[in-house]
């Protein structure tokens, strides 16, 4: 079938497609508080079936259900999408222009919790094998749909799922959840993410709060941890605790040169969000490779004592802070934990103690595998315009089930553009893009067996 045909029957049926957008995120989803996780995960796997994709929703992992979809079409290749349908609490609700869970349309824009992360892109991806299954009568691969409710609690039962049905989640590719098109109305295609390291601090002084008089004698432990984390970070962003950086791999030409490709003002900070001071003075070339090839430490929140109006002098008996450390390929969470552990021994820290919150690693594919090919040469048609590769995402997913134990390449893009507002009030798509995301995948669909052999 002609490309062009596909696309026009594809724009034909737009009515339907935003049908499919609109049943998703009419149905609240809230991870965080369980609201309406149960009906999404049936809204979802009755979706699927509507289309034609066989689909079982998946329990024995302890976690929010997971819903698994697939067509077995004998064919020689697997494509593989990893979705989710949970979406972040829609609070602060008065700051939204329409509710959050209706789909409003205006100017274009189709606004609603998880129109772009991540309901729009499950809805794009459903359209694409409903377009294929419309037009040919099949998919020209085997297509598998990995859709969990987790995502946005971090995910922590997915490596449990995926271990009890490894049979299940063999492919060829994996296209991740999320992406968007640049400000220059490329579409982003990112060949990774960072991993995680949560953790919290908590310093201990006194059994109770004193009269801050008490301060010339008695230490006070919001001082400690503010030592302690001076001893974590070097002004330049260098994180300074022994044995770091020895799993890091200094990033090969092929990855740096994919720097090149990257307008530096994707990330001009201050114009962005009007922030003046960056770390270390990085700017353009050197923040985008900061952003997007290295790790760092970020404190997340300090809280100690009196902070309200007016004064009172007090010494408090307890100071606590968390902090997360963003990882590069090959870095371990749990070695790291141990590693900051070491430090704070070293340091004399005793006082302090330490706990992991959560943690995994990061995920990269390579730039040179034919997966990659395939995904940006039918972004491309689609999109018209030639796609950028970015080495990794800033931000961290739990990718490594799919890169690292299950050994399939996998790469993120999706219906975003900069504006979406994810995770924030009046969170939108263009219209335009969601339909694009459609034709990219149905192409990539159509055309991924010519690059695997
Ligand atoms: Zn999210």
């Amino acid at each position: 079938m002609a490309v062009e045909e596909l696309f026009r029957h594809i724009e034909s049926k737009r009515e339907r497609y935003l049908g499919f957008l609109k049943r998703l995120v009419e149905q609240p989803s809230v991870s965080a508080t369980g609201e309406g996780i149960e009906e999404c995960a049936s809204q979802v796997a009755e979706l699927l079936e509507e289309v034609g994709i066989r689909a079982d929703i998946y329990r024995d992992h302890g976690g929010n259900p997971v819903v698994f979809g697939e067509i077995q079409a004998e064919a020689h290749a697997t494509l593989m999408f990893y979705n989710h349908y949970d979406v972040q609490p829609p609070e602060p609700l008065d700051k939204w222009l329409s509710p959050p869970f209706t789909l409003a349309a205006r100017n274009g824009k189709l606004y609603g919790r998880g129109a772009a992360d991540n309901k729009g892109n499950i809805a794009a991806r459903i359209a694409a094998v409903d377009s294929l299954l419309d037009t040919l009568g099949e998919t020209p691969v085997n297509v598998k749909f990995l859709i969990e409710g987790e995502e946005e609690i971090g995910s922590p039962t997915l490596e449990k799922f995926c271990e009890l049905h490894s049979d299940l989640l063999f492919a060829d590719g994996c296209v991740w959840e999320y992406g968007y098109r640049n400000r220059a109305e490329r579409p982003v295609i990112y060949l990774g993410v960072k991993g995680i390291l949560y953790v919290e601090l908590e310093a201990h002084g006194a059994a109770t709060d004193l009269h801050s008089s008490w301060g010339c004698v008695v230490e006070n432990p919001a001082w400690r941890l503010v030592k302690l984390l001076n001893t974590i970070r070097g002004d330049d962003g260098t994180i300074l605790i022994d044995g770091f950086y020895d799993d890091v791999e200094k990033p090969g030409e092929e990855l740096l040169s994919l720097l090149d490709d990257i307008d530096p003002a994707e990330v001009d900070v201050k114009e962005l969000f009007g922030a003046e001071i960056t770390v270390g003075g990085k700017r353009g070339k050197d923040a985008l490779r900061a952003l997007l090839l290295e790790p760092a430490v970020n404190i997340c929140g300090i809280i100690a004592g009196y902070t309200g109006a007016g004064s009172k002098t007090v010494l408090p008996s307890r100071a606590s802070t968390k902090l997360d450390f963003r990882l590069v390929p090959r870095q371990e969470p749990l070695d790291i934990f141990r590693k900051l552990e070491n430090h704070i021994k070293k340091h004399g820290f005793t006082d302090i103690s330490l706990n992991m919150v959560q943690g995994y690693p990061a995920a990269r594919t390579a730039p040179d595998s034919p997966f990659v090919a395939a995904v940006a040469e039918t972004a491309r048609v689609a999109y018209g315009v030639e796609p950028v590769l970015y080495p990794s995402g800033a931000g961290s997913g739990p990718m490594y089930v799919i890169t690292e134990r299950l050994g399939i390449p996998c790469v993120s893009t999706g219906v975003g553009y900069p504006g979406s507002l994810a995770h924030a009030p009046n969170e939108n798509i263009r219209e335009q893009d969601f339909i694009a995301g459609i034709k990219h995948m149905a192409l990539l669909m159509i055309r991924l067996h010519q690059y695997l052999h």
